[in-house]
Formats: C-alpha cells, structure tokens, sequence
C-alpha cells in the first residue's frame, strides 16, 4: 500500500489524556480515535491490527473444532433474569429499555444467550459436545475507562462456550482450550504466562488467565521459583504455615493512646507488624463481620467475599465500627466482639498476637487464638506475598511480576445451565444439565499488550505476526528518477513475494519518514536513498535493533523475505 493514499494521520503530540504507551502511540501513530470516553475508532492501520488478531484467534479457534457464530449485541434482559445476574452484574452491566418499555442490555459477555441459542437446539447427548465462538463487540461501562484499547468500555472480545455431557469430557475441552490459547499467543509472536485465576462475575470453579509479561500490567502475578505453580494475586496462595505452640501468658491490656494504625502501635510498643494482628471490620451484605489478619499482610477480599458467600463486601463505615466494637476507629479487636470473625491462617497460627481492646487508647497483648477470642473460620483471606513460601512444591517461594490479562479460560460446571435450564437427554434416558466451560479473548486488548511489551522511545515494535504491515519501505528523495525506478521496482517485487508493504514515496524529507516509520513500527524498514543507489545497495533495518545493513538491491527482497517468513508463526525477532 502506498502511504499517499493510505490514512494515516500521525501526530507529533499525544492527547493529554493518555497516559500509558500503547494508548499514547496507538494516538500518534495513526490507529486508533477517541469517540467518547472508552469508545473508540479503528483508522486504516489499527483496523489491520485487529484483523490480523482475529484472523489467528479464528484459525485456532476452528482447528480446535470449534464452529464461529455470530450472536447479537443486544440482550433481552429476561435472559439476564433467568441466570441471576441481573441483579449482580452491577454497573458495569449497560441496560436500557425498547419502545414497548421491555428491559435489553448490550452483552458485556454473552452466557446467557448462547444458553439461550443452544437450549433451544440441542436436546440428546448425540449433540454433544459442542464448542461455538464468536468474534464480537462487548460493552463494559468500566468506571475508569482511560487507558485506550487496554481498558475500553466497547471493545472486541473472542468469546467461546462449549457444552458437555460429562464433567470428564468438559475438562478434556478445558485443557484443550488452555492449549489452544497457549498456540495463539505463541503465533502472536507475545511473551506471556498463564496463570490461576479467580473467576469474578462469570464464575464457575476453575479458571486460568493468560498474561502478556509487561512492567506496565495492572495485574499483580505470584510464580513459584522453583515448580510451574503461577497465580494471579487475587488467588495465589501461599504455603499454609505450620500452628506455633500457644503462649501460656496471661491477656494483658496496654495503653496505646492515639495510636491506630499499624506503624504507630509498632513503633509505641517496639514490636514489629507481623506480631500485631489487624481487626478489620466490614459489612457483607449489610452485617457487620470481622476479619483478622496479621500487620504485615493485605487482607484478599476476594478470597473473604467467597467464603462469606456475599454478593457486596464494604469496608465499614467508621460510625459501623463503633457500633460494632464499642470503640473509635483504630482500636478494634476479636476479644469479646460480638460479630462473626473471620480469622486469616498466620493469625490463628501465632503464638499470640497483639491487637486492639474495643475501648479508646488500648490494646491487648498475649491475645491467644481460640483461647481468648472464637474465630469462626479460620482461613486463606489475605494476599499471598513475594517471598511466601510456594504452596505446590516443598522448596520453592514466590516471586512477583506484572502482566496484562489477555484471555481467561472458565470451567463452568452447570453455572448457567441449572438455573436456564439447559438440559439434554443422556444415552441413559435421564435428564441432565450440561456442563460447561468459556473461554474469552481480548481481542482489542491483545493489540494494546503487544506494545505494551513491545516499544521504545521513538515508537512501536510490533511482532510480524500482528504488525498491519510487515515491512515499511521508504523512497528518501522522490524527485530523484533513479531512486523512484529502484523503490517502484522494490514496492512490485516485494508485494509479489507475498510481503506486505506499506510504501512511504510522500513528498517529504528523509527525517519526517524515518520519524514517522520508527512510531508506525513495522518490523522491516527498507530505505531507498541516492547515495545508495548509486553503489547498487538500499539500507535494511529491523525495527527491534539499531543495526543498519547495506544490503544489494536485487538481494534485499529475498533477505526480507527469508526474515519475515521466519516470524510470521511467532516468536518474534
Ligand atoms: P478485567 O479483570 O481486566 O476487568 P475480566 O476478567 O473482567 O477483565 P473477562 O470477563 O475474563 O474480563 O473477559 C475476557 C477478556 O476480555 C479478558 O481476558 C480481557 O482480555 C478482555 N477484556 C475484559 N474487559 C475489557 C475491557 N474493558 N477492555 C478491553 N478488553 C477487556
Ligand atoms: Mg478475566
């Protein structure tokens, strides 16, 4: 494609706005505009961008056996009734109502009406199994939609669901798909990990994220150093400790005026925080409930909120706090509290602990787990931590990266089924509701990740399998006869070679091209100069290294041919 007639309109200044560079440079690089916020449009480039995603997602996808449909956008909101969700979704969950008043939303992930489509369909376990995905645009309305593809509110996703007879069977599909993910972002030429993975408003029991490796993830991952065991830190777990003999010293209240927080009660007493024990209160579902765990670690409210089986867990209030333990903010404990306690593994492990009174300016030491207070679950509620010890393997401890979730693979069960009723005859003459998995892809977000991984200060360095064009080739003086005849000649020779080109013979000064094609990122730049021609050579660069090459000009297509061809699977330079 000739650059003169291809809209790219690069800008030498990003908006304001952007603050993360794959939205910074998708902006300046002539991809993507803003519509509103979260809402986006594709220009020629990043619209090729997406293609290309999809078109390795969608020859996966049906490799795998899985067939592509095409569901609509909008929703009829009963179906969000039948499976429950309706009244969990949130706000996240775009509604709005026809003009006979009857309630629709734009799927923000299409459960419910695949459900819907296959119940309809599919009655006798001859029909199965079965696995349909789509490729299709979902809405989000995230609260914090400023980060451009990586967190639209409208994005493209790839969605699969697959329906099963067996559990055995539904799990074989699990792994299949968690290999069918592992081969896509492998072409896609990405250096990502897959992890465990809570499984949050979709559910199900088993789930697995796929994570591109980038400093700049808003997603906090926990690996073992030593076995394959990788978690998201919403789930990660750390290796239960072992229960310390209790302390045979007696309950001890200490004065602590004005000291609440954990490094001012530490420093006040000369202890360090993983011997104090944090008593936070929240309220699930409206009740007030207690959780214990020690200085040093985050409370995982993830992991409480399902133990607690509640549909909303808020910190409480600090007038919640009071009511509840008699005291101002800062001095709560489990001693003599009345609300249920939820009480983190270490704490209930400790010797003993210290921790606030319920009464203004006191805390108590020598407090004993089971002795002074009666937790009523002692469990896993807070985060895992860099350096915990691994709880798959005996020797190995975490270690902490970042990553950006770009799939994520669900084991449903009958999630959706029980509840909308989606059933099939077995060979047996019975009843049964299928069992199911589903499997996302952020179709748009996979674009936003690869730069995330993939850029330097001048721009982006896109991997050839996803880059919109896989070699930019630049006329420097395009008044000159010979070097028009010689990059004309490239531009043919090229496009017949299967090589897709974006040809840059605009009127303009070398530097502006160069500046141009370092932020555009193609992964081959041919440049065609005067000085060149003249001994018979063009100039050959990868945009992933500094090194320019002379290279002959009736070799340098097989040269880039040979390169690209080689990474096109994947992989990357
Ligand atoms: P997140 O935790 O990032 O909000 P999620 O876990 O809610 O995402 P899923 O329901 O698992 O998302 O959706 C499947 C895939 O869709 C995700 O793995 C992600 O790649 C993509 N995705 C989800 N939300 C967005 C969004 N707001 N913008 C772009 N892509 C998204
Ligand atoms: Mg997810």
């Amino acid at each position: 494609m000739r650059l003169s007639k291809t809209h790219v309109p690069t800008l030498k200044e990003a908006p304001a706005e952007a603050e993360i560079p794959s939205h910074i440079l998708m902006v300046r690089g002539g991809y993507l505009r803003k519509v509103a916020a979260g809402v986006y449009s594709f220009l020629p480039l990043g619209w090729r961008v997406i293609q290309k995603i999809s078109r390795i997602i969608r020859e996966e996808m049906t490799r795998a056996g899985a067939q592509e449909v095409f569901l609509p956008a909008v929703i009829p909101g009963e179906l969000w009734q039948e499976s429950g969700r309706w009244d969990v979704y949130g706000e996240q969950l775009l509604r709005f109502k026809d003009r006979k008043g009857a309630d629709f939303v734009i799927g923000p992930t299409h459960e419910e009406a695949i459900v819907d489509l296959v119940r309809g369909d599919v009655r006798s376990y001859r029909q199965l199994p079965l696995n349909l995905f789509q490729i299709q645009t979902k809405f989000r309305d995230e609260l914090r939609a400023r980060a451009g593809l990586m967190r639209g509110r409208e994005f493209i996703m790839k969605d699969a669901y697959s329906f099963h007879a067996t559990d055995e069977d539904a799990q074989r599909e699990y792994q299949f798909m968690y290999d069918t993910y592992t081969r896509i972002f492998n072409r896609c030429g990405l250096a990502f990990r897959a992890v465990e993975a809570d499984t949050g408003a979709i559910g199900g029991s088993l789930s697995h994220e796929f994570q591109v490796l980038a400093e700049t993830g808003e997603d906090a991952l926990l690996a073992c150093d030593s076995c394959g065991y990788a978690a998201n830190v919403e789930q990660a777990k750390a290796r239960p400790p072992a229960a310390a003999a209790p302390s045979a010293a007696a309950l001890e209240k200490v004065a602590t005026p004005g000291k609440r927080t954990v490094e001012e009660v530490t420093a006040f007493l000369g202890l360090r925080p993983e011997n104090l024990v944090k008593t936070l209160l929240h309220l699930a579902d409206g009740k007030p409930v207690a959780v214990l765990v020690r200085g040093d670690h985050n409370l995982n409210e993830i992991k409480l909120k399902r133990e607690l089986g509640a549909r909303d867990l808020v910190l409480a209030s600090d007038e919640s706090v009071e009511d509840a333990t008699g005291a101002p903010v800062g001095f709560a404990g489990p001693v003599g509290l009345g609300t249920p306690i939820y009480c983190d593994l270490e704490v209930c492990a400790m010797p003993s602990c210290v921790c606030g009174a319920n009464v203004a300016d006191a805390h108590y030491k020598n407090v004993v787990c089971k002795r002074d207070f009666q937790p009523t679950v002692c469990g896993d509620f807070r985060d895992a931590a860099v350096g915990d010890a691994c709880p798959r393997c005996e020797s190995g401890h975490l270690v902490g990266y970042r990553g950006i979730e770009v799939g994520q693979v669900f084991f449903l069960g009958t999630k959706y089924s029980v509840p909308m009723k989606c059933n099939f005859l077995d060979a047996d003459g019975k009843e049964k509701p299928m069992i199911m998995g589903c499997y996302g892809i952020g179709v748009t977000r996979v674009a936003a990740a690869a730069i995330e991984q993939n850029h330097d200060k001048d721009g982006i360095v896109w991997p050839v399998a996803i880059a919109p064009y896989e070699a930019a080739l630049l006329s420097l003086q395009v008044g000159d006869p010979q070097v028009t005849e010689v990059a004309e000649r490239l531009y043919a020779e090229l496009g017949k070679a299967g090589i897709e080109v974006l040809y840059d013979e605009r009127d303009e000064r070398p530097g502006v091209k160069f500046k141009d094609a370092d932020l555009i990122g193609l992964p081959y730049r041919i440049a065609v100069g005067k000085k060149g021609v003249a001994e018979g050579v063009v100039e050959l660069k990868a945009r992933r290294s500094p090194e320019v090459h002379k290279v002959k000009i009736e070799e340098v297509v097989r040269v880039v041919r040979e390169k690209v061809v080689a990474e096109r699977a994947g992989g990357g330079a």
